[in-house]
């Protein structure tokens, strides 16, 4: 049964938002702020020369990671970011990442062991990975995530991260810090109790509110805390609004993420909102000029912004229409250790079945993994956007993935 709203005291503390939201639009120069990154395969003979170069120029200005040529693909780009999903379970199921039913489960003997999660990291590691972030499914869910935290935290690493959807992290979350967690990435949808009910089909809006009150706290400690927010056309776009207010009294960075169709996902074109559109609501309730740009890393998939005079920032993960794989530099590992060097496109290697052989040696699976890395097509998995991606995608459901 659905329960009554609840506004969360932290959100009452804050701007009256809703009064914003339907203040009358002032003019700002929304466009401006809005600059597509240029797709180098958009026209012309010989695209791949076109793509390397512009790698190749990106690399002038703001230097590359240094990586091994295992981690180096064809055109040129350094893969430095590793992503593992530690299980394809999960306590929630969001209706744009999985049907109700859920995903069909691996047999538990195709799971990566924590041995072979700490040796996959440590041989990424050793040719030139310096972030690591660890997904799922719900990778909370994984009994012994404490320890597997623990083991990636003794690797010589810029980041260990972990995206979750905070539904059983609150208990976890100081041993997790203190065994090297430092960045979280939060997923909530929405700030409304009942919509959070829809989205997820589980109740849990208050435990996540929670979770991300500990995890501000924790800043102390050294975490780094980002809220994730998947943006849903007639569902919670008009909410974007609300999220941007969050960061008035807070030292938080909210994304919005463009919603990316993945297998039995419900996704649709009309359901997607381009992150420029939503950047010019914003822009058009705030008076103008007072909506920032903020710098960019190179290998950045945010674009951040600030409103002047808030403390924390929002961003626009723009995977759908106005994609980053130009300055890509990831590469993920399934749970049942399906290596994928896109997210749109099918793992191309099981490493589970190198890690198990016992005439496998370090450099033989890194040799495999090379060849898997030299073979990424520059954008998409070269399925052309959005609607290829929905009618050509071969990438399964979202949890498979590490999202
Ligand atoms: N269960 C964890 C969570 O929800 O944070 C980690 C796994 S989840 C697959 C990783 C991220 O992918 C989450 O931030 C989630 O919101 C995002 N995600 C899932 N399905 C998506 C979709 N169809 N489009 C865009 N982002 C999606
Ligand atoms: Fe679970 Fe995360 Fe997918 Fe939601 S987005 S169903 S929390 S894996």
């Amino acid at each position: 049964m659905l329960r009554a709203r609840v506004e969360p005291a932290w959100l009452l503390r804050s701007h009256p938002v809703r009064a914003l939201a339907t203040a009358a639009p002032r003019s700002a120069p929304a466009a401006a702020l809005v600059s597509p990154r240029p797709d180098p395969l958009a026209a012309g003979p010989d695209p791949r020369t076109r793509a390397r170069s512009r790698i190749r120029e990106r690399d002038r200005t703001s230097p590359p990671p240094s990586v091994s040529p295992a981690l180096t693909d064809s055109y040129g780009r350094k893969h430095d970011y590793l992503r593992i999903s530690l299980t394809e379970k999960c306590n929630l199921r969001c209706t744009y990442c999985m049907p109700e039913s859920g995903v069909p489960l691996l047999p538990p003997d195709h799971l990566l062991t924590t041995d072979e999660v700490e040796r996959t990291a440590r041989l990424f590691v050793q040719h030139g990975v310096r972030k690591i972030r660890l997904t799922g499914g719900e990778p909370t869910i994984r009994k012994d995530i404490v320890d597997v935290v623990e083991r990636l935290g003794r690797l010589p690493l810029d980041s260990l991260g972990m995206t979750s959807n905070g539904l059983a992290l609150p208990r976890k979350l100081p041993a997790l810090v203190r065994a090297g967690l430092t960045h979280l990435n939060l997923s909530l949808d929405t700030l409304d109790p009942l919509k959070y009910e829809l989205m997820t089909r589980r109740r849990g809006f208050e435990r996540v509110m929670h979770c991300l009150e500990l995890a501000q706290d924790l800043k102390r400690e050294g975490l780094r805390t980002k809220l994730n927010v998947v943006v849903i056309r007639g569902l919670n776009d008009m909410e974007v609004p609300q999220f941007v207010e969050l960061t008035r009294d807070r030292d938080i960075t909210i994304r919005f993420i463009e919603y990316m169709p993945f297998e039995d996902n419900r996704w649709s074109t009309q359901k997607l909102v381009p992150s420029a559109s939503l950047l010019s609501t914003l822009a058009s309730l705030h008076l103008p000029g007072t909506i920032t740009k903020l710098a960019d890393a190179a290998s950045d998939t945010t674009r951040a912004y600030r409103v002047e005079g808030y403390k924390g920032s929002f961003g626009f993960i723009s995977s759908m229409t106005d994609h980053f794989c130009g300055t890509c530099s990831r590469l993920r590992v399934g749970a049942d250790g399906g290596v994928k060097v896109c997210l749109f496109g099918p793992p191309v290697l099981s490493l589970r079945a190198l890690l198990r052989s016992p005439t496998t040696s370090d450099a033989d699976l890194m040799a495999s993994v090379g060849r898997a890395v030299w073979g990424k097509q520059y954008a998409h998995n070269g399925l052309g956007g959005a609607s290829g991606i929905k009618e050509r995608g071969r990438m399964g459901p979202m949890v498979g993935i590490g999202g």
